[in-house]
Parts: structure tokens; C-alpha cells; sequence
């Protein structure tokens, strides 16, 4: 088969960097400000994978076109897996970075167990069918921010295995670990396996 086109659903350059660097010359990825499609993307759902395949069958409804989506969440466990689909808009509508890291570090305070994981669901739509790939990257909320690379919650997570923050890595130290390169990877294992030619 030829090289797969794929438009990525997203409106979020971080993901669009990192996703890139993954995926490298292996798909070719037209992005939706290249594709010229200047919306906001639903996320209504309770689920991960149900805005993850909202995001995805927005778009090729919209173009026909093979497309592909993700939905990520941050799943605290002494929070019962909040923020999780919540992660966006945890302190509000404005989708605010430092406001939703102030909220979890007030809501984990006093509390020992800082165990948490980013969860990403990847919804493929290939030849008019839906996919779904996972990616989860454990580990654990820090006290205090710290970091100045990657976005969202990054500077408040440390990857198992790992001594600094996501925020303080390169991307490609993040892409070592990452819950969105786990499920990136699945995707393309997952394209080169397939016989069937694009529509
Ligand atoms: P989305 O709904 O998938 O766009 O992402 C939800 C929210 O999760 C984002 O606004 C970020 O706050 C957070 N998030 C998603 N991926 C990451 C990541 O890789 N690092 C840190 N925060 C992230």
C-alpha cells in the first residue's frame, strides 16, 4: 500500500508536535488548519472514547476522508480517576492550564497516595470503519509545578521511571514515556498491516 494520508482532528499544536515526531515519514498527517477547517471540535461525552470517536467521525463527515482523533485525561486515583474526561475544563469553561493544575494540587493536598495516569483513547476512521487504539503512561503529581515545555498537566507529572516532570523534558525524552506515543504506535503498527488501499 501507499503512504496512508490521515487528517488529524485536532485544533492543539502541542499534539500535532508530538504526534509528528512519532509518527515521522511513516503517514502522511494533513492537520485541520492545513485542511482548512476552522472549528471546535465536540467533546460532550462521559468517556475518552466516546469523544475520541466524536472527534473522528466529525471530521469525516465533514470531508470524507480517512481521519484520525484523540482524547487524553489525566486519571488521579486518590481523585477516583478525576480529572479524567474532565481534564480540559477542570477549573472551568476557559480550559485554563495553571487554573486546572491549581485545582488538582488544592484537591491533593494533605494527600499521600499521588499516584495517577494519562490515559490517551486514538479513534482511527479507516475506509469508512472506526478503530480504537489505548496508550497509559503511570504515574505520579508532584507538589509543586515545575518545568517549561509541553502543555496541560505536564509540569506537575512525573513519569514512572523517570526523576522530572514531563514539562521539563525534550519531546522526544516525553515520547520515551508517553501515553499518546503508546497509542500512536499501535495506530501505525496497525496501518502497516493493512492491505486495503485508501478510499
Ligand atoms: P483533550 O480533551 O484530549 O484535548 O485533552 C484534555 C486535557 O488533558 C488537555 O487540555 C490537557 O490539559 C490535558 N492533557 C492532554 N494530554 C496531555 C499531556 O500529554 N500532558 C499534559 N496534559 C495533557
Amino acid at each position: 500500500m501507499n503512504k496512508p494520508t490521515l487528517i488529524f482532528a485536532t485544533n492543539n499544536q502541542h499534539k500535532v508536535d508530538e504526534i509528528s515526531s512519532v509518527i515521522g515519514n511513516q503517514v502522511q498527517v494533513i492537520t485541520l488548519k492545513d485542511a482548512g477547517i476552522d472549528i471546535d471540535i465536540p467533546e460532550p461525552h462521559p468517556t475518552l472514547e466516546a469523544n475520541a470517536s466524536e472527534k473522528s467521525t466529525t471530521i469525516h463527515r465533514l470531508t470524507g476522508k480517512n481521519v484520525f482523533s484523540e482524547d487524553t485525561g489525566l486519571e488521579v486515583m486518590a481523585l477516583n480517576g478525576e480529572p479524567g474526561v474532565k481534564s480540559a475544563r477542570y477549573a472551568g469553561e476557559q480550559k485554563d492550564f495553571q487554573a486546572n493544575i491549581d485545582k488538582l494540587l488544592s484537591h491533593l493536598q494533605n494527600t499521600p497516595d499521588r499516584s495517577a495516569q494519562f490515559r490517551t483513547v486514538v479513534s482511527l476512521i479507516w475506509n469508512d470503519k472506526e478503530y480504537q487504539f489505548e496508550g497509559i503512561c503511570k504515574g505520579t503529581i508532584t507538589t509543586t509545578a515545575s518545568g517549561n515545555s509541553g502543555f496541560g498537566y505536564d509540569p506537575v507529572f512525573i513519569p514512572d521511571g523517570a526523576s522530572i516532570s514531563f514539562a521539563a523534558m525534550t519531546m522526544e525524552e516525553k515520547n520515551q514515556y508517553s501515553h499518546r506515543k503508546k497509542a500512536i504506535v499501535q495506530l501505525v503498527d496497525f496501518l502497516n498491516q493493512l492491505t486495503d488501499e485508501p478510499n
